[in-house]
């Protein structure tokens, strides 16, 4: 049974002048998707995780981020067959965008569940269709990739099992390494520079998929006029490492003004 959540907890009830509005937002968006099945309990969960890390890089889009936003659009629009990995978070927070990037980059949408259940993967399609998506790949016809026992193996052939570059937003590591020994070029975008999926990626993107996304789309347009050797020469200049380090030195440095202006 769905827990009953309660009018008092509706968006209009958090008033403009309120601190953390923008957040509380966002957790209604959350909280509106669990009652329509898109996002799971465990969704709520690691919200809230990626909530925390927010907080570390100032609720702000950083500059080591923006580069990684580069390189994963430069490697999605020189990718074959790039795909973009849906899951209810990512439905439920970002559904207009996700299908813009989709149609800017020419990556297809995959919805993909670690949860998976034939009432959410609908749920999740409805969603889509609604931000304008016409094809959607993941419900219908199903294989599996290796090396993984969730049910984030099941995939679509003609999406992820055949693609060379996928876009993980909000990723669980197994699957991230998974993808790595199917010979995939992961992209994710994870607020914890430390999970395995962060880690694991070839290209991380330290930031909240709510500012991160729109800001792929505009650098995709912008990309798209680039040649196909200056799209090469920004993935090829990427070091993921380097970003990660630059991320969690980021947190750390920001963490210290912190506790020098208290
Ligand atoms: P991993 O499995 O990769 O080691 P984990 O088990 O710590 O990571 P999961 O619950 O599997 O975490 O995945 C959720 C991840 O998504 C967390 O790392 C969290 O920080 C991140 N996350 C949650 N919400 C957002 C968001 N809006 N934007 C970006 N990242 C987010
Ligand atoms: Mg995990």
């Amino acid at each position: 049974m769905m827990p009953d959540l309660g009018d008092e907890r509706l968006p209009d009830d958090v008033p403009e002048d309120h601190p953390r509005a923008a957040s509380l937002r966002v957790r209604h968006q959350i909280i509106e998707g669990l009652k329509t099945h898109v996002v799971t309990e465990a969704g709520l969960i690691a919200h809230g995780r990626g909530e925390a890390f927010d907080y570390l890089i100032g609720e702000k889009t950083p500059a080591f981020a923006l580069k990684a936003i580069d390189a994963a659009c430069a490697s999605l629009l020189i990718a074959e067959h790039p795909i973009i990995s849906v899951n209810g978070n990512v439905a439920a927070l970002v559904p207009n965008e996700i299908v813009l990037l989709s149609k800017t980059s020419g990556a297809k949408l995959e919805i993909n569940l670690f949860y998976r259940k034939r009432e959410r993967e609908l749920a999740i399609e409805e969603v889509l269709k609604k931000a304008g998506a016409k094809l959607i790949l993941g419900v219908h016809d199903q294989t599996e990739i290796d090396h993984l026992s969730s049910k984030r193996r099941i995939v679509d052939p003609e999406g992820i099992a055949r693609a060379d570059v996928v876009l993980v937003p909000l990723e669980d590591g197994d699957r991230t390494e998974a993808l790595k020994k199917a010979q995939k070029k992961v992209i994710a975008i994870d607020l914890n520079p430390m999970s395995r999926t962060a880690q694991h990626a070839d290209i991380t993107i330290v930031d909240n998929l709510i500012r991160c996304i729109p800001l792929m789309i505009q650098r995709i347009d912008y990309l798209k006029k680039k040649t196909r050797q200056d799209l090469q020469d920004i993935v090829r200049k990427f070091d993921n490492k380097e970003n990660l380090a630059l991320a969690i030195n980021f947190m750390r440095s920001y963490l210290e003004l912190i506790a020098r202006n208290l």
